[in-house]
Parts: C-alpha cells; structure tokens; sequence
C-alpha cells in the first residue's frame, strides 16, 4: 500500500510554491481542514488585509476626492494591465476592470454582434456556465438571433472539431469557457480560434476558470474578446469586479451598448452626447468599484513574483495527486471521474461524481472540509495553486473515503 499521507508531506515539502500558503489568511484555522473552493472563492491573502484597512485609512479617507484625479481614475486601466501581463498574454491598453462578469459578457457579446451586423448565429454549448447561457438566449431574443447550441460530452467539453462543425458563414461570435466551470476541461484555444476566424466569426472567451490556473496567451491565440472573474483564482474578494479583453485590432470600431458618462471623452466635461473613449476605456460605463479591486492587486503581485508557469505546474500536480487518491480510493466505492484525465486538457479542478454527494458534502462542510457540490451529483475539487497544499488535499480526498464508507 502506498503511505499517501506521507507522500503529501512529501509532496508539500519539495514543492517549489510551498511557502505561499502561509501568506493567505486562515491558512492557520484549526476549523478549516481542507479549503477545497478556490475555484468559487480564492481565500484572502494577508496582504489583503493591510492593503484594505490602509486604503480606508490613507487613501479614501487621507486622499478623500483627489484620489479620483491621483490614481482612481486610471485603476481599472493600471490594474488590467497587470492582469494582461501576468496571466492574460495581453499587451497593455487592451483590459479593464469593472462590472461583474455577467455585465461585461453583455456589453462585449453586443459589441463583438455589432461587428458582424450580417450574420444571424451565435455558438455556444450546453455545458457553459448558466450566466453564459442565460445572457445569450436574451440577447439573441432581443437581436432576433439564432443560438446554435454544441453538445459537448459531460465529462469533457468543446472540441475544435465541434467548433469547426458548428461555424458557418451565418456565424457572428462564438461564446465558450476556457476551462469548463463543471469538468474542468481545457479548450484548445488556439485551434478554436483558427476555427472561428476562417469562418469570418469573432470568439469572445470566457475565463474565470482558467485565469490564475491555467497560463493564458490571448494576444498569440488571436483571441478577440475575453471577460473573466478576479474572486475564483485571482482572489480579488466576493463579488469583487470582473475584467474584459478587447483586442487592439478591434477598439477602434467597437462599441458597446452601456453609454455611461465614465467610458467617454473627457468625462469631466460633463458635455452633450456620448463619443466613446479612445482605447479599452470605452468598455466602461460607469464609476468604477475601486474599492473592489484593491484586493486583486496582493494576488498579481504573488503571480508576478513566481510565474505562471510555475503556478499552472503546481495546480497540474495537485489535480494529478487528487486523481491519485481517486483512483485508490474512491473509485472502488462507486465514485466515477467526471473531468479529463489528461492533465493537458484539465484546468484547476476535478469533479467526481456519486449518488449520494449531495448529503456527504453537508457532512463534508461539518468537519472542516470544504469542496462544493454541482448538482445533480458532483463534488468539485477545486484547488488553487498559490494556497492548497498537498496535505489539504490528502485530508480532503481521505474524508469523503471515509464518510461513503462510513454509511
Ligand atoms: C463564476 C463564473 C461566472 C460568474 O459570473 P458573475 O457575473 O461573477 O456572477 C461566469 N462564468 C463562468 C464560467 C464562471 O465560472
């Protein structure tokens, strides 16, 4: 028999990112004995606290309004940049922060449309996240557009060759996640955008799956529109703002469908009529959550420190040691493996599947361990590479072990 708890101190000790656990709150809490939910809600850093308490202290409250023309104004743009250079492949100018996700989806989806004004179609899949799908049935009810849906396998996801077979001359936009939020599949972006761009289609990526897990190249991959979240990997908070990608080639033309007075010329003109900001600036609407994306900037300083490419090694890892321990363990109860098992076509997190799931994760959730359940059966594995340790999930994996034995 293998000692797998000893190989997970083991694992933790030679591991290259070992000491940046220690820098996230709670990392120390008795009651948390495995965080398994930093693909839903990244844990806090430390840093984060005092950057936070001392924004309230000096910055709002020293800096008062001058903090609009000393840094405010220009932090969604200051702050997207980081995110471009540290985890999106993306060259300045061409991301901003703001809104949430699903507000940014809307406004980039009927932006990209727009471009496209004599085509009918969008693709999309069934497996995409509900608010991916929700967005594009409204705004294909309010375009009078047609969704043409892909089936994707439940334990895999979209394939280039479903794009290739779902595209066509009538095709305006494709609208995918990069890494799927249930099976954690990895698209093949590239091959996906080649597909989309031969037939005359724009693709707008979804990424708040797989930014800060998996390494990102939106400006090589010719990707023309991205939206994604800063609270899962990026640990920017609960319901702190989302970012959007908007290539270069495309700013000039695009525009989107929220004209607020913060994504104009000259805002503080206060003039007539709207004429949209030069640059990615136009993709805002209103002020910006500033406070919201404080946080963000503690976890780019980490990523920038170490590297993406050695955060997406960490996280292949950890989902390889979590399949391990599935495949002892679980397996033999009746669990099955619902993600790739191909750690080139896996994001950051494994989902398993079994029948009673759902009342084992209450359980779960009781002593400490902290997974989420996706319905109807699924128990996802989130583990986020700058603060899930070895051993978190050895105690994890080990506790649904014993609770589907135990009854
Ligand atoms: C988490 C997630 C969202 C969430 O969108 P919000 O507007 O922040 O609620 C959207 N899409 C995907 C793929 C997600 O994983």
């Amino acid at each position: 028999m293998t000692d797998f708890a000893t190989r997970a101190l083991e694992l933790d000790r030679s591991d290259p990112l070992r000491d940046y656990p220690a820098l996230f709150l709670g990392s120390d809490d008795p009651q948390v004995v495995a965080y398994l939910d930093g693909n839903s809600l990244g844990r806090p850093t430390r840093a984060t606290a005092r950057r936070l308490a001392d924004f309230v202290t000096a910055g709002w409250g020293g800096r008062l309004i001058r903090g609009w023309d000393e840094q405010w104004f220009d932090l969604p743009l200051t702050i997207g940049d980081r995110i471009g250079a540290a985890v999106l492949g993306a060259a300045a100018g061409q991301t901003t922060v703001g809104d949430s996700t699903t507000v940014l989806l809307y406004k980039l989806a009927r932006g990209a449309l727009a471009l496209r004004p004599d085509r009918t179609e969008i693709v999309l899949d069934r497996d995409n996240f509900p608010t991916d799908r929700y967005l594009l049935e409204s705004i294909s009810t309010e375009l009078g557009l047609t969704l043409r849906w892909i089936e994707p396998d439940a334990a895999g996801g979209v394939s280039a060759r479903d794009v290739v077979d779902a595209v066509s001359e009538r095709t305006a936009l494709v609208v995918l996640s990069h890494v799927a939020y249930r099976s954690g599949y990895l698209l093949d972006a590239p091959a996906i955008s080649a597909a989309a761009h031969d037939a005359g289609a724009l693709l707008l990526l979804d990424l708040c799956h797989s930014v800060g897990s998996v390494e990102i190249e939106l400006d090589t991959w010719a990707v023309d529109f991205a939206v994604g979240c800063t609270y899962k990997y990026l640990n920017g908070g609960p319901g702190a703002p989302a970012f959007a990608y908007v290539a270069a080639a495309h700013q000039a033309e695009f525009g989107q469908p929220i004209w607020g007075w913060m994504g104009r010329e000259n805002p503080f003109e206060m003039a007539q009529g709207y004429v949209p900001a030069a640059g990615i600036r136009r993709v805002i609407s209103g002020t910006p959550a500033i406070v919201g994306m404080i946080p963000i900037q503690d976890t780019l300083d980490l990523i920038e420190e170490v590297g993406m490419t050695a955060v997406r090694a960490k996280s292949v890892a950890l989902t390889e040691f979590a399949l391990e321990l599935t495949r002892s363990w679980l397996l033999p109860l009746g669990v099955q493996v619902s993600s790739p098992l191909d750690a080139a076509r896996r994001g950051g997190h494994v989902t398993i599947d079994h029948p009673r799931f759902r009342e084992i994760t209450a359980r779960l959730w009781q002593r400490g361990v902290i997974p989420d359940f996706r319905p109807p059966q699924g128990i996802r594995l989130g583990l986020s590479p700058l603060s899930t340790t070895f051993g978190e999930v050895f105690a994890g994996v080990s506790a649904i072990r014993d609770e589907l034995a135990a009854h």
